[in-house]
């Protein structure tokens, strides 16, 4: 039997579902996960040996690709000098230094240990400094898994939300209002009816989270000028598009500049380094200056940092995201080209070092949109890959993500070995 299944069985037993995550249980698109022993660049290896060229990156996370020497040895250089702390470390601060040099929006900063925390301190940061409680956020749109994020729209565009996970009060589902993405109509009319009461508005400047789906400028736009217009923080929760779209993000790409701004897997590079920060007068609120209160045993943990810090030093070399952004594009503009020479109705787009593909003929521009997608094929497809050596994200609501050390090889090999995916599909 593989390694996978046993270890699967095994982790049944003593982790809910096998898994630390749910997403990696593989229920979307059925089977057994596979258990990662090793990886190096663009490649992972599975308990059983097999190998696989990846494009999950740890769901963001790898952008150097696995193993990476430099950051391996800053890890190490770091360790040496003991783990933790709890007090301030020169590390930190250069990474504050750094993310307020390269992040446009970002004046001030704190560091935190994953990207739901980030989120969640930034919300209530927001609230703190508008003293008001109504959160807005966009279907589709993943926060990380705070209480006052797992909320699905109510019945009505204008009504509070209700819990989408059990274990969320009610309470605090109130406080939440879940908008459709992309949709100016809908924004215009809650801005008009609730604008003044709204605390803060929490949105992925490019959506990963229900697969990729792209902003359109003007939407973007709207949202900024309303928020401006009405007193409320917008928030730019780019942990997965920071440093992955573009050096400054994807408010650097579309040049809007939110109030605030949530980072997280990129500035880790694989180990837990979460940010917020943004405008100094919203900051100056947090506590020990301000009535804010938020904190954390390993926040800024300098190996953590380390880590981080090697990692962004290396994204800053000379036409990094050019090189990125032009790998991926060639990767969804071979998978397109393969799907309709023969006829599978298919899309597929790319930001930066980030993509989508869906199994629908138009790229979608809404959860709606890609909810209609068919889920079908893209299972058929992604077991196809697996089986073949080439390891997608688990779930057709998923974005993908290419790294720097993917060569033209890997994705010509991946390409040919879609276009024998594409000939089987039911
Ligand atoms: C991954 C992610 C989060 C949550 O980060 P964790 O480190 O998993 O807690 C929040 N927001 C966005 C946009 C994400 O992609």
């Amino acid at each position: 039997m593989s390694q996978n299944k046993t270890l699967f069985e095994r982790s049944q037993k003593v982790i809910p579902g096998g898994v630390n995550s749910p997403v990696r249980a593989f229920k979307s698109v059925g089977g057994t996960p596979i258990f990662f022993k090793k990886g190096l660049g663009s490649k992972l290896w599975d308990e059983d040996g097999c190998e696989y060229i990846e494009y999950i990156n740890s769901w963001g996370p790898m952008i150097l690709g696995h193993a990476h020497p430099q950051v391996l040895k800053a890890v190490q250089e770091a360790s040496f000098d003991s783990l933790s702390f709890g007090a301030p470390t020169k590390r930190e601060l250069e990474m504050a230094e750094l993310l307020v040099k390269l992040v446009p929006s970002i004046e001030q900063v704190r560091l935190v240990s994953s990207g739901t925390e980030a989120t969640m301190s930034a919300i209530r940061v927001a609230r703190g400094f508008t003293k008001r409680d109504t959160l807005v956020k966009f279907e589709g749109c993943y926060h990380g898994h705070a209480d006052a994020l797992l909320v699905k729209a109510g019945s009505g565009l204008l009504t509070f939300g209700e819990p989408s996970s059990a274990g969320v009060p009610e309470d605090v589902a109130k406080h939440t209002l879940t908008l459709p993405y992309n949709d100016i109509d809908a924004l215009k009319t809650l801005f008009k009816e609730k604008g003044d009461t709204i605390a803060t508005v929490i949105i992925e400047p490019v959506v990963g989270n229900m697969n990729l789906i792209i902003p359109h400028m003007e939407f973007l736009k709207t949202l900024r000028e309303l928020c401006t217009k009405h007193g409320a923080v917008l928030i730019f929760d780019e942990v997965m598009t920071g440093f992955r779209v573009h050096l400054g993000g994807a408010q650097a790409l579309y040049g809007i500049t939110p109030d605030l701004t949530t980072l997280g897997k990129v500035i880790g590079g694989g180990l837990p380094v979460g940010a917020f920060g943004g405008r100094r007068d919203i900051m100056q609120c947090l506590a020990p200056i301000g009535a804010v209160y938020q904190a954390g045993t390993l926040s800024g943990n300098p190996v953590a940092v380390a880590a981080g810090l090697a990692t962004l030093k290396l994204v800053q070399a000379p036409n990094f995201y050019e090189e990125l952004t032009k790998k991926t594009k060639s990767l969804v503009d071979g998978l397109t080209k393969a799907a309709h020479d023969l006829d599978v109705k298919f899309s597929a787009q790319s930001v930066g070092g980030m993509f989508g593909m869906y199994f629908s003929e138009k790229a979608p521009t809404s959860f709606d949109e890609i909810m209609q997608s068919n889920k079908e094929q893209f299972n058929q497809f992604f077991h196809h890959m697996l089986s073949s050596g080439f390891y997608f994200g688990p779930s057709a609501f998923e974005a993908g993500f290419v790294s720097i050390s993917h060569t033209d090889q890997d994705i010509h090999q991946t390409i040919e070995a879609a276009k024998k995916a594409f000939k089987v599909l039911k």
